[in-house]
């Protein structure tokens, strides 16, 4: 049991994290400069309302100096981050767990800026990239030729779909970095994942705008978030599928 809650404590902390870098780096603040602070008044926070999940249901989801509503995505980005951790630790305890944990933080720090600000900031793709590729020459599988492959051809059918798109529609129907990010998701799971995670993707998209109602097609929703969402649980899967077949 030591490693899911290990873990499950990290992701809880680095998701509180995580929710303060999706809410200020769109803003251009950083969110390694200066105390955690209310969004509303400023007031920083001291050590008892920084921990994560509890505080804000201790608070009640409130500011105690303003009573400002506290963003809803700073509980949620906390608890996908505990449950990552936990779930990374219940199918893989030990380093590989620990490994698809930080896959999963990463996705999430994606997912959660993509989600607010429609943006995938290079350096967060770039280390995602650089760990995938970590992983094949640690000898960590998938191996690294079908990571390669992956991150090639990630890029390279999402980059394509984006070039048709736009030449046929005259606008943008993807954003500049979703190609980049199912390179790196290819770089991290193997080029034989992508398939399955780009039609899961997809039916998420679908049920998101089902549920929300977003028919009309200048509406957006973030393909980074979901494909984040989805490469994650491909990950459980496959890693969860593989053990117990062991
Ligand atoms: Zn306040």
């Amino acid at each position: 049991m030591i490693w899911p809650v290990l873990l499950g404590t990290l992701g809880a902390v680095f998701g509180s994290f995580i929710a303060t870098v999706a809410i200020r780096w769109p803003q251009g603040r950083s969110a390694l400069h200066g105390r955690s602070a209310c969004d509303g008044c400023g007031k920083p926070l001291r050590v008892i309302e920084l921990v994560p999940i509890l505080s804000f249901a201790v608070q009640r989801g409130r500011c105690r100096a303003c009573g400002t509503r506290i963003a809803i995505g700073h509980p949620v980005t906390e608890v996908a981050g505990l449950v990552i951790g936990v779930s990374a630790g219940l199918v893989a305890p030990g380093i590989e767990g620990a490994v698809g944990a930080l896959f999963g933080w990463l996705l999430l720090a994606l997912a959660a800026i993509d989600l607010a600000a429609f943006w995938l900031p290079n350096p967060l793709v770039l280390a995602l990239a650089i760990g995938g590729l970590a992983g094949g020459a640690a000898r960590l599988p998938p191996p690294l030729f079908d990571r390669a492959i992956g991150g090639m051809a990630g890029f390279g059918v999402l980059w394509l779909v984006a070039f048709v798109y736009r030449r046929a529609r005259g606008r943008m129907g993807l954003g500049g970095g979703d190609p980049k990010l199912f390179g790196a998701i290819g770089l991290w799971l193997g080029w034989q994942a992508l398939p399955q995670i780009l039609l899961a993707a997809c039916i998420l998209g679908i049920l998101a705008a089902l549920l929300l109602r977003r028919t009309r097609a200048s509406d957006r929703l973030p393909l980074g978030t979901l494909l984040a969402i989805a490469a994650y649980g491909w990950w459980l899967v496959a890693v969860g599928g593989s053990l117990t077949l062991v």
